[in-house]
């Protein structure tokens, strides 16, 4: 068992907390006030080879695994900023590198590392099929050459700012297949060639997040763009959830640590009745809490990735992190909140703008409910809930 991060894991954190020096808190506060895409930091995060670093070396990546990209991203919230303008490039090597031709690779992949193409759009989540992604119906009907694109995307964030977009459709109507996981599709989709056939209409959020809902009438994508078989799309997608957990749990604890240390600074500092307010155990204890619950919850996303890394199962251990982590972060911002008491709420302290980012990963990419029944069928042997 190893506890320790090799030095090279500690020197990529040290110099992810120094670029994220540059884009302070007051820089995601300007941007969450004026709902603006933090281009400069993304742009620096690229040019620093960040978001490229699960790109294989000889596409010009970084070639290293989820736990540095997770210590990234970890890294990222806990200056006070958030990885979802940026997180997507990385979560989506899962697929790209696992099921992407070699031709694709090579056309795709060394462009993205060098930051001459930006892959930041995943569309999957459709307004009928919620959670139930096998019932997706956006549907892609080959024609020649090409297929071409009907259907309706919902929460597809930052298209605006993606040159390139992973899209999950149907290829197979649904009575046509054998079992309700086959007949869908991926495809890797020019946003800059979709034209008028797409629709993007922007969804205003509680959080500075660009997303979207999507019409696709008639958009052409060439049938090379398709990645691995037709109708093996899900499949793929799956294939790339555990690590996308795993990072997701990265981001959370980053945002937990963000509330714990300012939390932590607050009760020192804040004096009232005569003392420090983290005098009182009311205020200390449910921060110390706070922490042991990150400190557990980091525990297992160590092992996750440490599994994951090693090419060994570790659907559990990754359901779990993301679990963990996300309930733990949560926790975390409500103590911040009510140790700041009405300054939390006040926009200069940057606790109400974590609250709300942090929020979302309670329900996205995949809601809580749906890791406990991972655990409850997968790990526990109870019966299929659905
Ligand atoms: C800001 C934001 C950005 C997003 N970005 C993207 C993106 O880039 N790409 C993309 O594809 N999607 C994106 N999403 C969509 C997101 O992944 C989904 O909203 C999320 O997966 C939940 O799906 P839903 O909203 O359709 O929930 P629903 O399917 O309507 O479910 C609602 C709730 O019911 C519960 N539930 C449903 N079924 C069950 C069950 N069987 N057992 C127990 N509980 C259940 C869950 O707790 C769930 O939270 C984004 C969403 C948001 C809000």
């Amino acid at each position: 068992m190893e506890f320790e991060l090799t030095e090279r894991q500690q020197e990529i954190r040290a110099a992810v907390r120094e670029l994220c020096r540059r884009f302070p808190p007051e820089y995601w506060r300007r941007l969450d006030a004026e709902r603006r895409y933090p281009e400069d930091f993304v742009r620096a995060m690229t040019e620093a080879g960040w978001l490229s670093v699960l790109i294989p070396r000889q596409y010009g990546g970084g070639g290293l695994g989820t736990l540095e990209a997770g210590l990234i991203l970890e890294e990222v919230n806990r200056s006070g900023g958030n990885a979802q303008p940026c997180h997507a490039q990385i979560y989506m090597m899962g697929a790209l590198v696992r099921h992407a031709s070699e031709e694709q690779k090579r056309r795709y992949l060394p462009a993205i590392a060098a930051g001459e193409l930006r892959l930041q759009a995943f569309a999957v989540t459709e307004p009928d099929a919620g959670l139930d992604t096998t019932q997706i119906a956006t549907f892609a009907e080959r024609r020649g050459d090409r297929y071409v694109v009907r259907g309706r995307k919902i929460f597809i964030s930052r298209v605006q700012h993606s040159d390139l977009m992973l899209l999950l459709a149907r290829t197979t109507p649904p009575a046509q297949v054998e079992t309700r996981t086959q007949g869908l599709s991926l495809f890797l989709v020019d946003l800059r060639e979709a034209g008028r056939g797409l629709t993007v209409r922007p969804i205003r959020t509680m959080l500075n997040n660009e997303t979207n809902e999507l019409v696709f009438d008639g958009v052409e994508v060439p049938a090379e763009n398709r990645i691995g078989e037709e109708g093996k799309g899900f499949s793929y997608v799956l294939s790339g959830m555990n690590a996308e957990r795993i990072l997701i749990a990265s981001e959370c604890l980053g945002d937990g640590a963000f509330f714990v240390e300012r939390a932590t600074a607050r009760a020192r500092d804040r004096v009232v009745f005569g003392r420090p307010i983290g005098q009182n155990q009311g205020v200390q204890f449910p921060i110390a809490r706070a922490h042991m619950a990150l400190v557990a919850a980091g525990l297992v996303r160590d092992k996750a990735a440490t599994l994951f890394d090693r090419g060994a199962p570790c659907g559990a251990e990754a359901n779990m992190a993301k679990f963990l982590a996300s309930e733990a972060a949560w926790d975390a911002a409500n103590v911040a909140m009510t140790t700041f008491g009405g300054y939390g709420m006040a926009v200069d302290y940057d606790i109400e703008r974590k609250f709300r980012e942090n929020r979302l990963h309670l329900v996205a990419p995949v809601p809580n409910n749906l890791i406990l029944s991972y655990v409850g069928q997968h790990v526990l042997g109870l019966p299929r809930s659905f």
